[in-house]
């Protein structure tokens, strides 16, 4: 029966799950007497968030906090901070991080949050105050043993920073492992930071060779310049690819021969969006999908590629550094023109692997270096992602279908094997 708090459509963030774990159904053979499970949230707390503004006036906003499953593992996800989250797409953003935290089989299960909020519109002190109360609503089911939050959209290195202080001063002692990407000085990770655009380049990498696309010369087209589309264009960039076209929400740049990203990414950092940059054209954004290339990174939000856009996508390959980017019906029209899909569950894994090694070196308070992280990581991912390109091949089915079988047999089997209390 489906829940009644919520009413996803074909194309909303929790339809789009729901659409991905049907099928997933025929592939789980026994297992899929429990498929269920994956179809409801375990937990899910909204919270009332009062804040007082710079200005003595009371805001309130919503917050939410979904942990889709425990089975395996500790709640794990980031929180976003942004004008449309809802509770519906947390839930979808959680289940995702169970299915990606399986599929590259961290001991984990998934959560994510969220707070409706324009935090541009903040000053720097409303929204630490705004952080510290959801961090104390939030603070009854999250915990270095319970559920660790990190960054998403929107939030950063300073936003976990005041969500690790306000939960070490609620619990009375310091707690590192509460949150991962943190700072360095509080307990952070050399390369977190730009783990998530490391995952989507490695596996990017390793699909390229198995399609025989060469990197050196490659067209890259990227949607969202942030944290992860800009550090995977970096690494794209340094191995001979051309980054040709750039979106973000201030607009979209064009030039055929590819930018120089050691000018466009000050002009990000100085600006706060592509708009302006003085090395391309600015073309309508719409026209973004049009764009001859032979890579396309969607590293902005959910929904992004429906079947209209994908029918007009001329890449090769797809990386999904968002999460939920494509719509199920713009799956299939993708799989028919022979696009290949890396998927978000996989694709933009690399961030979550990362914190699990930061939480890792917590809780050791032994410290690895940059070059032991990205070792792993890359190892991680390249494993991780044959063998669901070994699934894909057995059953003929695409990349993403294949993640899900991986990840929710992981999933399922722990159900299984914990059985049902009482
Ligand atoms: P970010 O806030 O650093 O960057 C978001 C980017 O998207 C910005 O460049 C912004 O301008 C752009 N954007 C926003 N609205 C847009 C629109 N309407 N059209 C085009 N561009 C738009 O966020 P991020 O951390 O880079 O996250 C991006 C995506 O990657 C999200 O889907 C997030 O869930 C996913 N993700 C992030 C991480 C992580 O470690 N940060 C890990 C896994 C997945």
């Amino acid at each position: 029966m489906s829940l009644s708090y919520v009413h996803p459509t074909p194309d909303s963030p929790w339809g789009t799950y729901l659409s991905q774990v049907d099928r997933v159904v025929p592939y789980l053979g026994p297992l899929a007497r429990w498929a269920e499970t994956l179809r409801r949230p375990k937990r899910t707390l909204i919270v009332d968030i009062p804040i007082e503004l710079d200005d003595g006036t009371v805001a309130h906003y919503e917050g939410f906090r979904s942990q889709h499953s425990l089975t395996r593992g500790p709640g794990k996800g980031g929180v976003r901070y942004h004008p449309d989250v809802t509770l519906e797409e947390v839930m979808a953003l959680a289940a995702w991080m169970s299915i990606k935290n399986a599929a590259v089989n961290l001991p984990y299960g998934g959560a994510k949050g969220g707070i409706r909020v324009e935090p541009k519109k903040l000053s720097t002190k409303e929204l630490e105050r705004l952080t510290r109360r959801y961090t104390s609503e939030i603070g009854i089911i999250i915990g270095p043993q319970q559920d660790i939050p990190a960054p998403d959209v929107n939030t950063n290195g300073q936003i976990m920073a005041w969500m690790m202080d306000t939960y070490s001063m609620n619990v009375g002692a310091t707690a590192t492992g509460v949150v991962t990407g943190k700072p360095i000085h509080l307990g952070g990770s050399l390369g977190r930071v730009k783990s998530t655009g490391r995952g989507v380049f490695v596996t990017g990498r390793e699909a390229a060779r198995r399609i025989g696309l060469p990197l050196d010369g490659a067209r890259v087209a990227v949607q969202g310049m942030g944290n992860v589309g800009s550090s995977a264009a970096e690494l794209f960039n340094q191995s001979g690819a051309r980054i040709v076209c750039a979106q973000d929400h201030t607009g979209t740049i064009f030039n055929e021969h590819g930018f120089d990203l050691a000018e466009l990414m000050p002009h990000l950092r100085a600006t706060g969006g592509v708009a302006g940059f003085k090395g391309a054209d600015a073309i309508d954004n719409e026209d973004f999908w049009d764009v001859d290339c032979d890579i396309l990174i969607p590293a902005a939000l959910e929904g992004q590629i429906n079947a209209g856009r994908a029918n007009r996508i001329r890449a090769r390959l797809v990386l999904e550094g968002a999460n939920g980017p494509t719509l199920p019906s713009a799956d299939d029209v993708l799989a028919d023109r022979g696009v290949l899909v890396v998927p978000d569950v996989i694709c933009n894994a690399g961030g979550v692997t990362v914190s699990y090694f930061e939480w890792v070196q917590d809780f050791s308070s032994f410290f690895w270096t940059e070059d032991e992280i990205n070792m792993r990581l890359d190892k991680i991912m390249v494993g991780a992602l044959k063998n669901i390109w070994d699934t894909a091949d057995r059953h003929r089915i695409t990349l993403r279908t294949a993640t899900f079988a991986v990840a929710c047999e992981r999933i399922l089997t722990a159900r299984q094997e914990r059985g049902l209390y009482p």
